[in-house]
């Protein structure tokens, strides 16, 4: 499976913690060469020195994906460095959640913002490079939420399965140029995203409800890594999954 992994360019927002992180750890280690987003670029300076001394290759780029020109930035650095941009994962985001009657109307529009405006702005960035190369894979990052809501989760929700309804309509499209399309929903996966609630009773409910049923962020990596192994001619289209022990 390495095989069709080894060289790839990868570019990954949201790698300086959590999902992004170990994706990028274990695609580098497949010898892909991975082109890291987020804003705490000193997070993502010392993991690409850490991939480095390990034999990888990667750079960090500063990308605050609520930026469009940033965005479009990081994508352009991938191709001016590496020549082209063979996948790129939309993967920033955060889940402040919080009951609607509580208004938290400013959480509502940063959900917004990042979860989905951000794939957005990713996907503008990357297809026309993609469609001059004909070939790359998008991969957006969606959720157990994208499938069913849950307590204090209308606005996340919302926006996960926006990117699944988007993703849909790209993978539908994209085909003239070859270009493959993959939407990953996981369950609860232990990362720094419960912290990005704001609400101190909320922000409680779900650090336990983490502690007690997530699973490793190398789960989601292995996800990346079966989509982008499989020979070019097939697309996975979407993976679903969650922790054994979470309902
Ligand atoms: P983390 O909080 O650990 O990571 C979130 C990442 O998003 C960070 O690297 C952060 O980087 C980045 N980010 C946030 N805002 C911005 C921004 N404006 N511009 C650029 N980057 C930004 O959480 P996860 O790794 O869990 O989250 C990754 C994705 O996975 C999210 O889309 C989340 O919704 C999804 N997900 C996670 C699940 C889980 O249980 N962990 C389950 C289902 C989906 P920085 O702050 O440096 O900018």
């Amino acid at each position: 499976m390495s095989q069709s992994i080894q060289g790839k360019v990868v570019v990954i927002t949201g790698a300086s913690s959590g999902l992004g992180e170990a994706t990028a750890r274990l695609l580098a280690a497949r010898g892909a060469r991975v082109v890291l987003g987020a804003r705490r670029i000193e997070r993502l300076r010392s993991l690409v020195e850490d991939l480095v001394r390990q034999g990888g290759q990667a750079m960090a780029v500063a990308t605050d994906v609520t930026d469009r020109a940033q965005v479009a930035n990081l994508v352009d650095s991938a191709v001016s460095t590496f020549g082209r941009v063979d996948v790129l994962i939309n993967n920033a985001g955060l889940m402040p959640h919080s009951p609607l009657e509580r208004l938290k109307v400013d959480d509502w529009e940063r959900m917004v913002d990042v979860n989905l405006k951000g794939v957005l702005f990713g996907i503008a960035a990357a297809l026309p490079h993609m469609q001059r190369q004909k070939s790359g894979h998008i991969i957006n990052v969606s959720s157990v939420a994208g499938h069913k809501v849950g307590a204090n989760g209308a606005v996340y929700s919302a926006t996960k399965y926006a990117v699944r309804a988007l993703s849909e309509g790209l993978r539908q499209e994209v085909k003239p140029w070859n270009i493959r399309s993959t939407i990953i929903s996981p369950g609860a996966v232990a990362t720094e995203l419960p912290g990005s609630a704001t609400e101190a009773d909320i922000a409680q409910g779900l650090y336990e409800f983490y502690d007690a049923n997530a699973i490793s962020a190398d789960s989601f990596a292995r996800c990346v890594e079966f989509a982008i192994g499989q020979p070019e001619d097939m697309d996975v289209n979407e993976i679903l999954f969650r922790p054994t022990r979470q309902v």
